[in-house]
């Protein structure tokens, strides 16, 4: 997705609105999560999310941060989550609905709910994705690394 130059921006909050963001351009990545982290975080069966270079990402207001999610202080909202010179942009922030945005694949997913079936165009992983076969798009002069490194549960 990130092939050509682009310099789409879209815009994104939270619920309250006292945390905003910009960012410009195409994703590096789209993808879903079915984590169990992910579930106790949003509350929710999953979590959908995009991920930018951080150079493309603005963002304003307070936001706090638990484990390696952040959110706003004020609703609690999660949101984008900076680390490593990347934006992981949860996709139900963005404000236009619905987005152009589509995941490619699935972590976790064999913690997906019975009633969710697999994206046919969307990579399956049982856990993290595999770094190491995929043709990573990263920036250079970013280094690879797992993201997400998760504690099965006992
Ligand atoms: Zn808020
Ligand atoms: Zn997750």
């Amino acid at each position: 997705m990130n092939d050509r130059i682009d310099e789409t921006p879209r815009f994104g909050s939270c619920y309250c609105r006292a945390v905003s963001f910009r960012v410009i351009g195409q994703p590096l990545r789209v993808g879903i999560c079915h984590c169990a982290d992910c579930r106790k975080t949003s509350g929710s069966a999953f979590s959908a999310y995009a991920v930018w270079p951080v150079s493309a990402y603005e963002q304003t207001g307070q936001v706090g941060t638990y484990g390696n999610r952040s959110f706003c202080v004020t609703c609690g909202s999660r949101v984008t989550w900076v680390h490593d010179g990347e934006a992981e942009v949860m996709i139900g922030s963005l404000d236009v609905v619905p987005t152009d945005l589509a995941p490619e694949y699935e972590l976790w997913v064999g913690r997906r709910e019975n009633w969710l079936h697999p994206l046919p165009q969307a990579r399956q992983f049982d856990h993290d994705r595999d770094t190491a076969t995929e043709p990573a798009p990263l920036e250079p002069g970013q280094p690879d690394r797992p993201r997400n490194v998760e504690i099965p549960p006992a």
